[in-house]
């Protein structure tokens, strides 16, 4: 597998004028300073997290900047009925008429523990968060993604999901599930003008997330979300027209 860095890539100002892109994850994280840096960008960014207040907050500050208005469509993959997901997706017909780009930055870490004792439930979970709801959302958005002239899905990966590592279980599986995903479905729209899918490991990030999988270690020296953004804006802007099927490395290893 080849896993390309763009340490230096940098979009043109407007590079995402027109845009219309929905963010999985954007109350938080990385995929907060993701749909923050892609409205600076111009684009029309779809907030889609749990918590209402935190999306709230993203939205006053994307605003608040005299960015593009956003919109909040809010929906819990770990209770979301199948029929939530095509309901999303007319809202965002009826709203937009296309989506341009889609980037699943939504997850969990669920247990850290080896495969013989790990729960049940809590792989369910994990798997249903991170592998069946990106399924089953970017199924409901590929007519959206086919009605834009240049469509891109990118998905959020990790290290763990390109190569196993004991203890990360049900989450480890889930990224490499993942990259399948993405691998099938830039397979299936590999043509001139077909929707573009790409992954992005962003490497370790100074998020809950990353706080819950190594509460001991020093934060102060890992990377901040907007320092981790240059391959996701390049895999869901123009200038990746023509690239899909390919893994990303937001940091070097
Ligand atoms: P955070 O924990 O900071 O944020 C997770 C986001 O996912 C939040 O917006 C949260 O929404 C959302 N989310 C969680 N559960 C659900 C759910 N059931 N339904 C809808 N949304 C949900 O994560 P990071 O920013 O650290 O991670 C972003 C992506 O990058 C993830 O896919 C992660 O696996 C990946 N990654 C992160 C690394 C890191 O070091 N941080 C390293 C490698 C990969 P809400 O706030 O509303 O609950």
């Amino acid at each position: 597998m080849t896993i390309h860095s763009m340490p230096d890539y940098s979009p043109k100002p407007d590079a995402f004028n027109d845009r219309v892109i929905l963010i999985t994850g954007a109350s938080d994280g990385i995929g907060e300073a993701l749909a923050k840096r892609c409205a600076q960008l111009g684009a029309t960014v779809i907030l889609n997290g749990r918590d209402r207040r935190k999306l709230d907050a993203v939205y006053d500050s994307i605003v608040a900047e005299g960015n593009p208005k956003p919109a909040i469509l809010p929906l819990d993959f770990k209770r979301a009925k199948l029929d939530q997901y095509t309901d999303l997706a007319n809202v965002i017909k009826q709203e937009f008429g296309k989506l341009d780009g889609l980037a699943h930055m939504a997850g969990i870490l669920g247990e850290r523990a080896p495969i013989e004792h790990y729960t049940p439930m809590a792989w369910h979970d994990v798997i249903h968060v991170n592998l069946n709801a990106v399924f089953l959302l970017t199924q409901a958005c590929i007519p959206l993604l086919q009605a834009a002239s240049d469509p891109a899905i990118v998905f959020a990966s990790s290290s763990v999901g390109r190569k196993g590592r004991a203890h990360w279980g049900a989450y480890a599986v889930s990224k490499f599930g993942v990259e399948g995903l993405m691998q099938v479905l830039a397979d299936e729209h590999d043509r001139p003008d077909g929707i573009r899918a790409n992954s992005v490991n962003p490497g370790a990030t100074r998020t809950d997330m990353r706080a819950s999988a190594y509460p001991a270690e020093d934060k102060s020296q890992l990377s901040l979300p907007e320092d981790v953004l240059a391959p996701f804006l390049y895999c869901l802007g123009p200038d990746s027209h023509g690239t899909t099927g390919q893994t990303f490395d937001s940091q070097p290893r």
